[in-house]
């Protein structure tokens, strides 16, 4: 799979690969963490967030969008896992009212469903 991105000098589009592309976002996370900078949260640069940005058909075309999009507003942090994920989660059920991402809802049926066995 290969996917564009934009490169740092003068407004040529690159061609890269999703790997690359996850290397140096794990590659931004550690300067991030090494450097610790403070208005940057490291848990925005994490491949699963940029997975999850890619496949919610959002454009990335360098690290710094995983942060540009973790702060806005359709992204939430689910509370048993602490991943970031977009828009809709699942809702817990557990109490009913707790949103959490889709994974730790799938989770949460199939410790229901084995319960019934
Ligand atoms: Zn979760």
């Amino acid at each position: 799979m290969k996917i564009l991105r934009k490169a740092h000098e003068g407004n040529d589009w690159q061609e890269t690969t999703l790997e690359n592309f996850i290397e140096s976002v794990k590659i931004t996370r550690d300067i991030i963490l090494e450097m610790n900078i403070k208005d940057r949260n490291a848990d925005y640069y994490t491949e699963g967030f940029a997975l999850d940005l890619l496949k919610n058909g959002n454009i990335i075309d360098t690290p710094v969008t995983l942060f540009k999009l973790g702060e806005d507003k359709d992204t939430n942090k689910c509370p048993i896992c602490n991943k970031y994920y977009i828009g809709m989660g699942s809702l817990s059920r557990r109490d009913n009212k707790t949103d959490i991402c889709s994974e730790c809802g799938m989770r949460e049926a199939m410790e229901d469903m084995t319960k019934n066995i």
